[in-house]
């Protein structure tokens, strides 16, 4: 039945049910009596609604559905609709505030900074990465101009202009951010900023490393090429010159080779693709054939002495021997004649140690963190004249970083030079 049919019924009935008071009040008492009793019943029926009226208005103040009051006659069905529909409010509350904990911790996680902002750049929320990005605290800025926060005229410039379709590339307390501003709702702002210091880095890195390449590579061709011009344009050229030509153009193409094979052992090092085998390096012979190696190279012009007291060890038996080589052959490259040279190989509690210490040349401070850097020298000259690539200690890094080693440099120029290898605990072979 409709609602308003039953609310009209139960008022009627009400109503006649007092008449019907009146009625039979008239009938027992006479007419005075039988009014009086039919407006004590039309002021109770009023007290009654204005009971539940109060009771409502009660309610109204702090709505909730556990206290909403019971009702009687019309007043059953009200409240009881009430109650669905705050039932119903309390639901959607409770979901809302659950999604919105989850939009804020996933807001929280994300590695790009966002930013809600009005139409007129007052900050209402942003995430934790914002808040790095751009120097913000909610707690403190929510509120203020964002223009008045982020301070920098690229950033007020892209602002005044409204161009957003472009994303603007922002160098900002040290870091590299591109920021984008999207429109939405027709008051609202969002601006993302996304980090790319770390990448432009690599991307340098690359470019500088390409450029260093190239560079190092055109001067011995630049060499070999002009001595086959004159070969071509000089056929009748001494014999005695002629063979001295093709030894330089000789040590020229060794050393284009020295790169190339230095080039690709670091790009096969850097692949992630590789992983490092783990087999056992008997460290006693793979020392015993470097030291070999260093009195061949050094072929009797230094003192080189091998100190072996130390374990086995876990990794890569050819990586571990490229690494160690080229820390000994740096040494014996820089450290003049009659130098002293010494390998120690010893076990600490921290792990096994490797040392190569010379009596060379050395190193100046402000050089010592640069060195590991691809095709850093100290002195180009000198790391030529002793055919380095200047990629040997980006490789030894390399080579260390897979074995969670480290390597520490320690040097005085005119003294020499100390590098210390130091291997994990947990990388010694045990049986
Ligand atoms: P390079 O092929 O030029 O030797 P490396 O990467 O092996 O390249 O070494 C980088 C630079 O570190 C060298 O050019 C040299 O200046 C310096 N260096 C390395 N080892 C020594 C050492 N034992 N004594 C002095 N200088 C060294």
């Amino acid at each position: 039945m409709h609602p308003h049919l039953v609310f009209w019924i139960s008022a009627l009935v009400r109503m006649l049910t007092v008449l019907g008071g009146a009625a039979v009040g008239w009938f027992f008492w006479g007419l005075v009596p039988g009014l009086v009793l039919g407006l004590m019943g039309m002021v109770f029926l009023i007290c009654v609604q204005l009971h539940y009226l109060l009771s409502l208005a009660d309610w109204l103040d702090h709505p909730s559905s556990a206290r909403l009051p019971d009702g009687w006659g019309a007043w059953t069905e009200i409240f009881s609709r009430l109650y669905k529909l705050r039932r119903g409010d309390e639901k959607n509350q409770a979901e809302l505030t659950e999604w919105l904990a989850r939009f804020r911790q996933a807001m929280s996680l994300l590695p790009d900074g966002v930013v809600i902002m009005d139409d007129v750049m007052f900050l209402e929320w942003c995430n934790p990465t914002a808040e790095t990005h751009l120097g913000l605290s909610l707690t403190q800025d929510k509120g203020m101009r964002v223009t008045n926060l982020v301070r920098t005229p690229e950033f007020i410039d892209y602002i005044i202009l409204g161009r957003y379709d472009v994303p603007l590339t922002l160098s900002f307390r040290e870091r590299k951010l591109i920021v984008h501003i999207i429109p939405f709702e027709n008051r609202r702002q969002i601006l993302v900023t996304h980090d790319v210091t770390e990448s432009e880095r690599i991307d340098m890195m690359r470019r500088d490393f390409i450029a260093n390449a190239s560079h190092e590579l055109r001067t011995p061709l630049t060499v070999i090429n002009g001595f086959l011009e004159i070969a071509s344009m000089q056929p009748d050229l001494d014999v005695s010159i002629r063979s001295s030509h093709i030894k330089l153009m000789s040590e020229q193409g060794e050393r284009m080779q020295r790169l190339v094979e230095d080039m690709l052992t670091l790009s096969r090092l850097e692949s992630m693709e590789y992983s490092v085998r783990h087999e056992r390096i008997n460290m006693r012979a793979l020392l015993g054939q470097l030291l070999q190696e260093a009195e061949a190279l050094s072929a009797g012009r230094h003192h080189i002495s091998l100190e072996f007291d130390g374990p086995d060890i876990q990794g890569s038996s050819d990586e571990v021997r490229s690494a160690l080589i080229n820390l000994i052959t740096n040494a014996i490259r820089y450290t003049p004649e009659d130098g002293t040279i010494k390998l120690i190989w010893k076990n600490l509690p921290q792990g096994p140690k490797f040392i190569v210490q010379d009596n060379g040349i050395g190193i100046s401070a402000e050089h010592i963190s640069r060195l590991t850097e691809r095709f850093y020298r100290v002195d180009k000259s000198r790391s030529r004249e002793t055919k380095g690539t200047g990629l040997g200690l980006a490789i030894v890094k390399h080579v260390l970083l897979r074995h969670h080693a480290n390597l520490v440099i320690e040097s005085i120029p005119g003294e020499g030079s100390k590098f210390c290898v130091q291997f994990p605990a947990d990388q010694v072979s045990l049986g």
